[in-house]
């Protein structure tokens, strides 16, 4: 089978490598889709921690074409999506069946576990709560997630920051009550203005960057949320604690490790996308053969006009 295997910066190489065999609690798992993460680009560019070469990949969907001995929850022909350790952008995967979630009726390259399971759980750790006003900064594919997410939940205000004029018009078509474009507007001056000046309840930061962490304390209300969900690396933030502080904010750390609660937050957002509560239409932007993950991955990097997430495919 063939495997891509990252040797240094920007060098993503195919190689030919035996098809992996399956513990008695696995599953080999025919590729169909794995996903670009935004959390593999500082890897892919050489920013990572660990040392080459590497194997990326975490997003993956496809069909079972084999269950170990133990396994009673999966067979051949099941389609599934999956939450891979790694070694994803690969025809076959092998991978423990409970990391694996019913997939059928969804198309293969929106069935997204793993980020679904980051929205999901942070939507849940930020208890967002009936008629709440939210602010979303960030309208890129995670950010899309979580106020899809939000909106499920029923809130009052949904309030979406951008600086990019697609991603606004696209929150937008998914439901958002206002959009900002920070570039034009002041976010705190309209949030301000929606609440009566008193903030929002919750503010989702979903860029990873050190902008929109000057601003979610000037539009969160005494004692609301700041949910980070962006994926900080790189040079170390600075936030104005003082203010954090005297405002009372709730930090919520919307980043999960524990392999449990990413289980849950799997169960949760695959439940919700199979039984069409939810939907990744339209937001898988640019798909891209494995002989051509390098530039899978410049894409996302680059993010040129409509992107919002890249993914490798294999023909079926
Ligand atoms: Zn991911």
């Amino acid at each position: 089978m063939r495997i891509a295997v990252l040797r240094g910066p920007r060098a993503f190489e195919v190689v030919e490598e035996d098809v992996p065999e399956i513990a008695p609690d696995e599953v080999l798992v025919k590729a169909g889709a794995c996903g670009v993460c935004a959390s593999e680009l500082d890897v892919w560019e050489g920013r990572g921690a660990a040392p080459f070469p590497l194997y990326p990949g975490h997003e993956v969907s496809g069909t079972v074409v084999r269950a170990g001995a133990e396994v009673r929850t999966f067979r051949e022909g099941d389609v599934v999506a999956v939450w891979a350790t790694g070694r994803g952008f690969a025809e076959y995967v092998a991978v423990k069946a409970e990391y694996c979630r019913p997939a059928a009726g969804v198309a293969v390259e929106e069935a997204l576990a793993e980020p679904l399971a980051c929205a999901a759980n942070a939507v849940e750790l930020a208890d967002v709560r009936l008629g709440d006003d939210v602010v979303i900064i960030g309208a890129g594919f995670m950010g899309n997630l979580v106020q899809e997410l939000v909106q499920l939940r029923g809130v009052r205000h949904l309030v979406v920051a951008d600086t990019r004029p697609d991603a606004l018009e696209r929150a937008r078509k998914l439901g958002a009550t206002r959009t900002v474009d920070v570039t034009r507007e002041s976010l705190p001056d309209v949030v301000s203005g929606l609440t009566g000046g008193v903030g929002a309840d919750i503010t989702f930061e979903v860029t990873g960057t050190q902008a929109p962490l000057a601003v979610v304390g000037d539009v969160t209300r005494m004692s609301g949320k700041i949910a980070i969900v962006g994926y900080h690396q790189g040079a170390p933030r600075e936030i104005p604690l003082a203010q954090w502080n005297w405002m009372a904010f709730q930090i919520v750390n919307a980043h999960f490790r524990d392999v449990n609660t990413i289980m849950r937050g799997m169960t949760i957002g695959m439940r919700l996308l199979t039984a069409g509560r939810l939907s990744l239409q339209g937001l898988v932007t640019h798909r891209f053969g494995l002989d051509d993950i390098n530039e899978a991955f410049a894409t996302a990097v680059d993010k040129p006009e409509g992107f919002v997430k890249s993914t490798v495919t294999f023909p079926g």
